[in-house]
């Protein structure tokens, strides 16, 4: 879908103000808060109208429609997968993407440490995917079994983990998304003293619900809808 460059930027305008009135009815600083840009289903040109904005993170979901889109983007941006991963896409995936923030089972640990060895990548820096709303239609790791796999990131050669993402179920009642967004931050916080790290990103919030994620701590807001305009039907998923 082609966007055009006049609505991004009243959009991208409104998005701002709605992000730093939240953060001073929360008493934070919102320049601790990244808007992300999620620009799935978009053409390059969306990513490098984010970039003129000075939006530099950019998240798709899906790992051979970024690779596509990539060779077509002129701006410097930085990569971040947000959709689920298989396996056998680990190492597209370590080789296309700056970040993967969905990283929610024991197999993609290895797949994707395997991958950044077989490259000759360093270090790929990664979140976990927790589903603390228990939704059983969105991916991620429970918070029960969360600290096992963070544990297992951490002691994966390749991969940094650098915090924790969520998805909250949907749902009209905005009570859902806070119950899901707190939760994940205390599970950070919790995670962070268990494994001696800080653990600092919280990717939690998308167009719907970003008030309430700020308002929980978020660091990272991944929004589509609100700076692009609806996505064309039939062709949009969130899924994971
Ligand atoms: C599509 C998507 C978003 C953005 O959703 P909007 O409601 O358009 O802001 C955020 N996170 C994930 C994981 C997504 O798939």
């Amino acid at each position: 879908m082609m966007i055009d460059p006049e609505g991004f930027r009243r959009r991208f305008e409104e998005t701002r103000s709605r992000i730093v009135e939240a953060a001073a009815r929360a008493g934070r600083d919102a320049g601790e808060i990244t808007l992300m840009a999620v620009t799935k289903t978009h053409g390059p040109e969306a990513v490098d109208a984010a970039a003129a904005a000075d939006l530099r993170h950019i998240g798709e979901n899906r790992v051979q429609e970024a690779a596509k889109k990539q060779s077509g983007v002129k701006a410097e941006v930085y990569w971040e997968l947000i959709g689920p991963l298989q396996s056998n896409k680990a190492r597209l995936a370590a080789a296309h993407f700056d970040r993967v923030q969905t990283v929610d089972r024991a197999k993609i640990v290895r797949a994707l440490d395997r991958a950044c060895g077989e490259l000759g990548r360093p270090v790929l820096p990664v979140l976990v995917q927790v589903n603390v709303s228990e939704d059983p239609r969105k991916a991620g790791v429970s918070v029960r079994d969360a600290p096992a796999l963070a544990e297992a990131v951490s002691a994966a050669e390749h991969l940094r983990l650098e915090g924790l993402m969520t998805i909250p179920a949907l749902d009209d009642d905005a009570e859902v998304a806070r119950r899901a967004f707190a939760g994940l931050r205390d599970l950070r916080d919790r995670l962070a003293e268990r494994l001696g790290m800080p653990l600092p990103v919280l990717s939690m919030g998308m167009t719907g619900d970003l008030e309430t994620a700020v308002e929980e701590g978020s660091t990272l807001l991944r929004v589509g809808t609100a700076l692009f305009g609806e996505r064309g039907s039939g062709f949009d998923t969130c899924v994971g």
